[in-house]
């Protein structure tokens, strides 16, 4: 079976460098391997992604000389299938509404960071403090009812604690490195996480939760992305383990960074690359900047 690889951009943004170096190493790794390249468009967030930008993604990785294959797969069209996996884990009590508001997450924290530090997850936000896990059917209904919004979130301990029974390892196979050199079979530690929110009032899923449903349902093989998401491939084995999914292995790679040492974001102009295009810039320079070789 060849190989499948697979690049997910966000439409909530241009891509810049760091986006192409991503797709780049994804289509160079998959021609090395005589894989497959497959194209998802991850736009569960209807706040911020924006059918201007999907169309750029198009455009640019088309000029990068990218050729993913057909279909394109758009998470917005399959929210009822990320609903059924949330309902799988709500049947096992693995789920929880909770309905804190941010300020009042951020109050919860402060308060707690006054007694001791409260522990952090490896993104550095302050893990789920919040009372929700402790209200009861009757509370919780009452407060769907009068429409507060809410988070449904993971309950992390019950949810290790399955996921123990049905596999003594929870780890994964990584071919590139973690931020502190982590590589080959990584021990996941997704209690680092706390309690994740899962799916939304206004949105049937999450990042986390359409990452492997979709990687499981593109047959992805091979996972290449960029190191930010190294840690957050521990939620994805325990979702894989709770949802019975097949695992790919993972591949992270190093974030490109700015003169001044910071990642690249989706406003940085300089490193856009329609910005890069418009100025004159060639896919083969773009390549360099990078740090790939040229294509051969
Ligand atoms: N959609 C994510 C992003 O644009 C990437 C997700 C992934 O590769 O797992 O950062």
């Amino acid at each position: 079976m060849p190989p499948v690889f697979r690049f997910a951009p966000s439409p909530n943004g241009f891509l810049h460098l760091g986006h192409a170096y991503s797709a780049l190493l994804n289509a160079d790794l998959a021609k090395a391997g005589g894989g497959r390249l497959l194209l998802r468009i991850e736009d569960i967030d209807a706040t911020r992604c924006r059918p201007d930008y999907e169309a750029a993604i198009y455009q640019d990785l088309a000029w990068l000389g990218i050729a993913w294959e057909p279909a394109v797969r758009r998470q917005s069209d399959h929210l009822d299938l990320y609903r059924d996996a949330v309902d799988r884990l709500a049947a096992r009590g693995l789920v929880y509404p909770a309905f804190d508001s941010r300020a009042e997450i951020a109050r919860l924290v402060a308060a707690k960071d006054e007694v001791a530090p409260w522990p952090r997850d490896p993104d550095g936000a302050p893990l789920y403090p919040g009372s929700g896990k402790h209200l009861d059917a009757e509370q919780r209904a009452l407060l769907i009812a009068s429409g507060v919004p809410y988070a449904l979130r993971l309950d992390m301990e019950a949810a290790c604690e399955i996921a123990g029974a049905l596999t003594d390892e929870l780890s994964w196979h990584e071919l590139g490195h973690g931020p502190d050199g982590e590589t080959g079979l990584v021990a996941a530690q997704p209690e680092a996480w706390g309690d994740v929110v899962i799916a939304r009032k206004e949105t049937s899923t999450s990042y986390h939760l359409s990452v492997v449903i979709d990687d499981a349902l593109q047959g992805v093989t091979e996972v290449v992305r960029g190191a930010d998401l190294f840690w957050s491939t521990s939620v994805h084995r325990l979702l894989q383990i709770l949802l019975d999914l097949p695992a790919p292995v993972y591949r992270h790679h190093p974030l490109l960074r700015d003169a001044e040492g910071r990642k690249l974001s989706k406003s940085t102009g300089a490193t856009g690359l329609r910005d890069l295009r418009a100025a004159g810039v060639s896919p083969e320079e773009v390549r360099r900047m990078v740090g790939l070789a040229a294509a051969a």
